[in-house]
């Protein structure tokens, strides 16, 4: 099968779909390759590599485009690249569809065979191409917090660590999941007093039995979370309730009562914010500050730290990008029911239940 990797045309958007080493696989495999020049640059991977690697090298991304049969992206398609779209072409990427009607209507109208790395499912009901990115954002988000928590930010001055004769800086993680359990490491490697809040109490036993006595877990509930954040020097949302808009825990009124230069990271900001106070934020400028509270809510926070995202990310698709191509889709899809979970518009038609009900008139 021909597959490629164009440049991500995204705002600050660094990440590639494919890295040298999964051109290798899928040479070895019997593939040929196609990248756009340049694609690699922003995560550190250069044209040379590429090349060494086996693929052949494009002048732009329409040359990419044209000539694949399998497009390996990161972000979902803009406006400018749905005239490349050709029919019988799979396009493996995070496509977030539910969202985004106008890149429905192009997929569909175009008869792209649409796989989204965001509705791969497991046996198990984990979302493999979506975990690495929460690992990311998790163990971000205890790095950003700790940098906004500098005085010149309008942070209170506290270095979460502390050293030996001061306190070191309580951190609230609101929500056990991926991105909260990979801050609490973080956050426990730092030596700061880490409280974790979760309703799962499944989830709570177990980030018991795995920190131990480094850690206080408490059931999430109004008051534990007012009486948690009171003493905070840095809370991270990382709740979510699948498909739904994240529930709105941290309330403004608590702001008030926190320390002046505390620092909230809303993690969740992606499904709405959990913060009342809470709206979207980009890199350029990251942080605003409410009540003296500082607020840092990116919506993409693995596009910081590209290199490794690029990596984490393309561990987790290279597999399932290897079953497609040497397969075909449809066959790929009857071994393995994962990869039938990922297909979101097949043939004109809408194949995702989740995506159809987000829209009237679609079925
Ligand atoms: P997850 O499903 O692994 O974990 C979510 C946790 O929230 C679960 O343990 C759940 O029990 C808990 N929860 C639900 N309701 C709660 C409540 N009322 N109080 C406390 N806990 C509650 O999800 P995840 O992978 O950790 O993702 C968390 C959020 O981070 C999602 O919205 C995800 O999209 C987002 N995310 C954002 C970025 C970014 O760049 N901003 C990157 C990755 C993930």
């Amino acid at each position: 099968m021909k597959v490629g990797s164009v440049k991500e045309i995204k705002n600050n958007e660094f990440r590639v779909g494919m890295i040298p080493d999964n051109v290798k696989s899928y040479v070895n495999a019997g593939h040929q390759v196609y990248i756009e020049k340049g694609a690699g640059a922003g995560s550190g991977f250069t044209d040379e590599e590429y090349k060494a690697a086996g693929a052949t090298l494009l002048d732009t991304a329409k040359e990419v485009w044209d000539t694949v049969e399998m497009m390996i992206k990161v972000k979902e398609p803009l406006p400018d690249e749905y005239p490349l779209f050709h029919e019988g072409l799979i396009l493996y990427t995070y496509l977030h569809l539910a969202a985004d009607q106008p890149q429905t209507d192009a997929l569909l109208s175009s008869k792209v065979k649409g796989v989204a790395y965001e509705t791969l499912m497991d046996r198990n009901g984990g979302l493999p191409l979506l975990a690495p990115m929460s690992q990311i954002a998790g163990r971000l988000s205890v790095q950003e917090g700790a940098k906004y928590l500098e005085k010149i930010y309008g942070g209170e001055g506290v270095l979460l660590a502390g050293v030996p004769g001061t306190p070191k800086a309580n951190v609230v993680i609101l929500g056990g999941g991926s991105v909260g359990t990979n801050a609490c490491k973080i956050a426990v490697g730092m030596g700061a007093n880490v409280t974790i809040l979760d309703v799962n109490l499944q989830r709570l036993a177990y980030l018991d039995d795995i920190f131990g006595a480094r850690i206080q877990t408490l059931a999430s509930n109004d008051a534990n979370i007012e009486n948690s954040v009171k003493e905070a020097d840095l809370v991270i949302g990382s709740v979510l309730i699948p498909g739904k808009a994240a529930p709105k825990l941290f309330k403004k009124k608590y702001l008030k009562e926190m320390r002046p230069g505390a620092v909230f990271v809303d993690v969740a900001v992606d499904q709405g914010g959990c913060g009342e106070t809470t709206r979207v934020t980009y890199h350029d400028a990251p942080i605003y500050i409410v009540d003296g509270v500082v607020h840092y809510c990116v919506g993409n926070m693995p596009g910081a730290v590209p290199r490794t995202s690029t990596i984490a990310l393309t561990n987790a698709t290279l597999s399932y990008g290897l079953q497609i191509a040497n397969k075909g889709l449809e066959q790929a899809c009857r071994e393995n029911e994962t990869i039938y979970s990922a297909i979101n518009t097949y043939d004109g038609k809408l194949t995702c239940k989740n995506v159809a009900d987000s829209f009237e008139g679609y079925e």
